[in-house]
């Protein structure tokens, strides 16, 4: 009877391309308006803080985010779209517009 040898020769061993490389967990966002998973230095944050939506510009703010990319076709698309009005439920303030249409495209200049 034929025994299937077991022991693996030296000669032929490989490195295992199995290996994975550390890859630190970064959180993802969704942005309202084209939907892509993008980290948080790449979108902008809004909150909405005593009934009034504004950029979260720390970040650090506990109250309910919205992101939105840094990106001047996702911000015309999220205001045709009414999609921050969706997401908070209520009308935006003209000049938030504004805001981020400077945080958005103050970034991007680079
Ligand atoms: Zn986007």
């Amino acid at each position: 009877m034929e025994q299937p040898q077991a022991a693996t020769t030296r000669r032929g061993e490989q490195c295992s391309p199995a290996q994975q490389p550390a890859q630190p967990r970064i959180p993802e966002r969704m942005c309202v308006a084209c939907r892509a998973k993008k980290t948080k230095p790449e979108l902008v944050r809004l909150v909405q803080s005593q009934g009034v939506v504004g950029i979260d510009f720390s970040g650090k703010s506990q109250c309910r985010g919205v992101y939105l990319c840094r990106d001047t076709a996702c911000l015309e698309r999220a205001r045709k779209q009414k999609q921050l009005e969706r997401a908070f439920r209520r009308a935006m303030e003209p000049t938030l517009w504004t805001q981020l249409q400077e945080a958005v495209s103050h970034d991007t200049a680079t």
